[in-house]
This record gives structure tokens, C-alpha cells and sequence, in this order.
């Protein structure tokens, strides 16, 4: 792992403060060849209610599939 890799760890890892879930909150950092292509962090996609609003739900079962969803969307 690389010095510019463990950067782009730490920020992936501040980026998670900004996440609106509060069992978790993670970020990411999308990187292709060396570049920073999209970056984010887990809450409610635009114009739905935040975890707080509907019970971490958007039709999620933790169940099914662990505790909480976590997306990853970007466009390059
Ligand atoms: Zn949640």
C-alpha cells in the first residue's frame, strides 16, 4: 500500500463524519489509477427521509442483509 493509498484511507475515513446514520457512518473514496474519481458517505439518498426519520429503512431488512445499507454511486 502506497503512501498516496493510506490519503485517500484517512479521507475516506473523515468523510464518514459526515454520514447522516447514527449506527454508522462510513465514507469512500473511489480512486482509478491513482485519482480521486467520486467521493461520498452513507445516508439517505436526495429527497428521502434520513435514518432518523424512518427507522434506517427505505425497504432495507437488516435481516436479510446486515445492519445498514451502504451505497456507493458515482459516474466517471
Ligand atoms: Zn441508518
Amino acid at each position: 500500500m502506497t503512501n498516496k493509498d493510506l490519503v485517500f484511507l484517512s479521507i475516506a475515513g473523515t468523510l464518514g463524519d459526515l454520514g447522516t446514520c447514527d449506527r454508522k457512518q462510513v465514507g469512500a473514496v473511489i480512486v482509478r489509477e491513482g485519482r480521486c474519481i467520486t467521493w461520498g458517505y452513507n445516508g439517505a439518498p436526495p429527497g428521502l427521509p434520513h435514518c432518523s426519520e424512518n427507522n434506517h429503512g427505505w425497504g432495507w431488512d437488516p435481516d436479510k442483509w446486515g445492519d445498514d445499507p451502504v451505497y456507493a454511486i458515482g459516474g466517471i
